[in-house]
């Protein structure tokens, strides 16, 4: 079974936490959702990774054969221990620490090997992101319904009939009642129904970790649905897909879905824009990894923003949170001993998951480019 978000979620906040007890965690994520050929690939993957790696860190003898056993456990796993419903795994493991932790995904990771003093989990949270659930209101003057998506799909529906409908339940049915009502009171009842489906869709984002709705109607409906709806519940509303009676549930979904991407992705380059404005003194916005290494220092980041692509090698120190991107023989902070990192803006990731801050992750923003590829929100100015 692939995971939930919300159980994704407990799980990278324990993992960014932990520490090694032995001489390193290993991280491993792969892509596994053409699962025959993956099987046969990654074994010599994880393999001559492990080899490059531990080479590279001049590891000494005893801890290779200790992080070998870490290896083997993970070659276990993914020989006889992998749904077919998983496309991407990540796996955390510090066997002599007896850390062994596993997240299973509906899609794809990069596949890539990290052998440091803490799990790699920027991976996981770029994961996070693309997870998110949200929520669709399929609209009609009589006849609504709300479905909760989440990453596999539909996850609740929840069918709402109208007073005009309702009444003609309630009677006989016949059509005589029917048509006096619309007649006489049809833009009443419809307003009506339009008012019950806000407040159930107000209390389903309310209960639900969905942020986001997309309203799937006509185009006329939408908008009169909509003007019935309380601001704030009409802020939720990230976009409309134009209603189709020949398409799935499916289809609807993966409309949707791709609805929300973008919305995400204009949010993502409004939350840089922000930033931007929020630089300098007195102002709540900060840019660059030096800075926002700094910030983090202080624990006075609200919101990270990372470009999905930015990722250098670094140092880190062993004792305190420090991270920097050029050699050092200690750590400038604390006199530590420092160690190299394959992505050291991971490292920033993985702070911010520690200190309890929003990490959102960008793609193709041009202001974030202009930040350094990394920028975040302050707490306070
Ligand atoms: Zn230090």
């Amino acid at each position: 079974m692939t995971d939930s978000a919300a159980a994704i979620k407990e799980k990278l906040k324990e993992l960014a936490g932990a520490h090694s007890v032995g001489k390193a965690f290993l991280s491993v994520t792969l892509s596994t959702s053409r699962l025959d050929d993956w099987r046969l690939f990654a074994p010599a993957f994880l393999n001559s990774e492990f080899n490059r790696i531990t080479r590279e860190r001049g590891f000494s003898k005893e801890d290779k054969r200790l992080l070998q056993t870490d290896l083997d456990h993970v070659l276990d796993v993914i020989k006889y221990d992998v749904e077919r419903s998983t496309e991407g795994l990540a796996l955390f493991v510090d066997g002599v620490g007896g850390y062994d932790e596993r997240i299973e995904l509906p899609f794809r990771l990069m596949n890539r090997v990290v052998i440091e003093p803490s799990p790699h989990v920027r991976p996981v949270a770029h994961a996070l992101s693309l997870l998110e659930p949200f929520v669709i209101a399929r609209v009609s003057r009589d006849e609504s319904t709300l479905l909760l998506v989440d990453e596999l799909g539909v996850a609740r529906e929840d069918e709402l009939a109208g007073p005009w409908l309702r009444s003609s339940d309630r009677e006989t049915g016949e059509q005589s009642i029917k048509e006096y009502y619309a007649a006489a009171r049809q833009d009443a009842l419809v307003d009506q129904h339009f008012k019950e489906v806000g407040v159930a869709l107000a209390r389903l984002l309310d209960s639900t970790q969905a942020k986001r709705a997309v309203i799937c109607a006509q185009h006329e409906i939408a908008s009169g649905f909509k003007r019935t709806l309380p601001a704030a519940v009409n802020a939720q509303i990230v976009a409309e897909v134009a209603f189709d009676a020949a398409a799935t549930t499916g289809q609807m979904v993966a409309h949707a879905r791709q609805a929300v991407q973008e919305a995400r992705h204009v949010e993502m380059a409004a939350l840089a824009a922000r930033i931007k404005e929020g630089l300098g003194r007195g102002g709540r916005g900060v840019s660059g990894f030096d800075d926002v290494l700094g910030a983090l220092g202080r624990h006075q980041v609200q919101i990270l923003l990372v470009d999905r692509n930015y990722r250098v090698p670094g140092w880190r120190c062993l004792e305190c949170g420090w991270v920097g991107l050029t050699a050092v023989p200690r750590c400038p902070a604390c006199g530590g001993e420092v160690v190299p990192v394959a992505d050291a803006v991971g490292e920033l990731v993985r702070l911010a998951i520690v200190q309890n801050g929003q990490v959102e992750v960008g793609e193709n923003i041009p202001v974030l480019d202009e930040l350094g590829g990394v920028a975040g929100v302050l707490r306070y100015g």
